[in-house]
């Protein structure tokens, strides 16, 4: 078993030593973090400020050693913000607290232990007295022919920049073709799901495109074609009706289709068939229809409701369906059905805005707890909602009373979320960024091949009929598995 430089995990690597281990008592509580996302990162920092690492020990588990920003993952698609600039790495950020990089596989709470299986190596356990769940969410998918073979998600920084050096590498390609059929498929760009990560998404790549094609002679601005399908008859339920009809219109100016009341019916090899009869073909296809709790949660034995979320009280204690606590758990973020105290009877939608808020209550009551003072409860009056709609374009809802649409609206947007990115370090390279771009303008250069950064090599040690043949194979599957293949 591969040791690190853990100080406060002891692995239950197997019956003998783990039956050992929990016959000695900790000198220490050791409190467990699930998930170094939002929740697991504020959190994580809010207890270790409360407590001293002679109070307690905490261990952060992750299976990615950085926490993603989410709300500027369009901006990292779109090229405004570097990929790298969006993360912040957990042992940077987490001072006095154990990393351990790896996917959390099985949790019993009943005997305190998580099964945690790391990237390479065999699963192991590490035991806990307390364990906060951050574990998010995942994309809600549906069993859609097609969906799983060509589609890419839209929730971490992995997926934003392919979508961005594959959008840019299809312009790439469509530009060097005279085949019609292959120029219109690959210059269709289709996105699924019209809330906020599927608009911000398709806004900010629109927007990119269109600035990229000035410098491709054969492609103009009618060659390109933009698809959103969306199940319900608005887009960005997160905004009153008129500013998400604003935010329609707007797009559709800029020639985006909108086929709204529609759902994706089928995309077998790029073939769109919508649930109203609409078919073409679509290189890309970027599914944002929405999230869903992290299914570890549903296979643990903590209670959850039929969302499969887990269910909380507004201490963020975890709690079963007879209202009993659940000891020793919290939970809090996208994985967690929150209590709204500001809208009694509905529960915090899953956003930063709330997730930031609820980790900062959950560290400290956390730490209450195990200094045995009382616990708060979790209550948060909605700030409003911004949206970037591209560069200098967007809509914003603040406090339910102050509307902005267009650059002013896109300012707000831009300050609060480069506000809100956890730590200085990542603040100052997302502002310098801006600058960077305000002055030298968009850099539409896409690093497809960084997706499959051996092809080159691997070519290169065949012998050259050989490497000729596999070279064109390679390129010609990197345009039929778009996203998902060395584009
Ligand atoms: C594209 C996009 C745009 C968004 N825009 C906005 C916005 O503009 N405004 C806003 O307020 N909100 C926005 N959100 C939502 C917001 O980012 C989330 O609500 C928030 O990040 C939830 O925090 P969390 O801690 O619950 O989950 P996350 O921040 O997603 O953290 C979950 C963590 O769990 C880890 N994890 C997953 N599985 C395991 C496992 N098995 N074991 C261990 N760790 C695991 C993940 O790697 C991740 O680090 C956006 C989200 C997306 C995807």
């Amino acid at each position: 078993m591969p040791q690190n430089d853990l100080t406060s995990v002891d692995r239950a690597q197997d019956d003998a030593t783990s039956a050992q281990r929990e016959s000695r008592p900790r000198k220490i509580p050791r409190i467990v973090v699930l998930g170094g996302g939002t929740i697991g990162l504020y959190s994580a920092r809010r207890i270790r400020r409360r407590l001293g690492k002679q109070d307690a020990a905490i261990v952060v588990v992750d299976p990615r050693p950085y926490m993603t920003y989410a709300p500027f993952l369009p901006e990292v698609a779109a090229g405004s913000i570097d990929g790298r600039n969006v993360v912040a790495p957990l042992r940077q950020a987490l001072k006095g607290t154990d990393v351990l990089q790896g996917r959390a596989t099985k949790i019993d709470h009943g005997a305190k232990r998580i099964q945690i299986t790391p990237q390479e190596g065999e699963p192991y356990e590490i035991t806990y007295d307390q364990l906060v769940i951050g574990l998010g969410s995942v994309s809600r998918t549906l069993p859609i022919p097609g969906l799983a073979e060509q589609a890419i998600g839209f929730k971490n920084v992995e997926e934003a920049v392919a979508v961005r050096n594959h959008v840019i590498n299809r312009l790439d390609v469509a530009s060097s073709t005279w085949d019609q059929d292959v120029r219109r498929r690959m210059l269709t760009f289709t996105f699924v799901g019209g809330g906020f990560a599927g608009i911000e998404a398709l806004g900010e790549i629109e927007d990119m495109a269109r600035a990229a094609i000035k410098r491709y002679d054969s492609i103009s601005d009618e060659d390109m074609r933009f698809v959103m399908i969306e199940g319900a008859d608005r887009i960005l339920p997160e905004l009153s009706l008129p500013m998400a009809e604003y935010a329609l219109e707007e797009l559709k100016k800029r020639g985006i289709e909108f086929h709204l009341s529609t759902f994706l019916s089928s995309c077998v090899d790029g073939h769109i068939v919508t649930s109203t009869g609409v078919e073409f073909d679509s290189e890309t296809l970027v599914w944002t229809a929405g999230v869903k709790a992290n299914p570890v949660i549903g296979e643990s034995d903590l209670p959850t409701d039929k969302m499969g979320r887990l269910t909380v009280l507004p201490t963020l204690q975890v709690v079963d369906a007879d209202g009993n606590v659940v000891p020793d758990a919290w939970g809090a973020g996208d994985c967690a059905a929150v209590p709204d105290l500001e809208n009694p009877g509905k529960f915090c939608p899953p956003n930063a805005q709330h997730a930031i808020r609820e980790a900062w209550t959950l560290g400290d009551n956390v730490a209450a707890s195990i200094q045995g003072n009382s616990l708060a409860e979790y209550r948060h009056k909605n700030i409003g909602t911004v949206a970037s709609l591209g560069l200098y374009k967007g809509v914003a809802e603040l406090f339910g009373r102050f509307k902005f649409k267009g650059f002013p609206a896109w300012v707000v947007h831009r300050s609060y979320h480069g506000g809100a990115m956890p730590t200085l370090n990542r603040k100052l390279r997302i502002f310098m960024g801006w600058f960077d771009q305000l002055v030298l303008r968009r850099d539409p250069v896409s690093l497809g091949s960084i997706h499959d950064p051996r092809a080159e090599f691997r070519h290169a040690s065949l012998p050259p009929k050989k490497a000729v043949d596999a070279a064109s194979t390679d390129d010609r599957k990197g345009e039929k598995v778009g996203t998902t293949g060395p584009s």
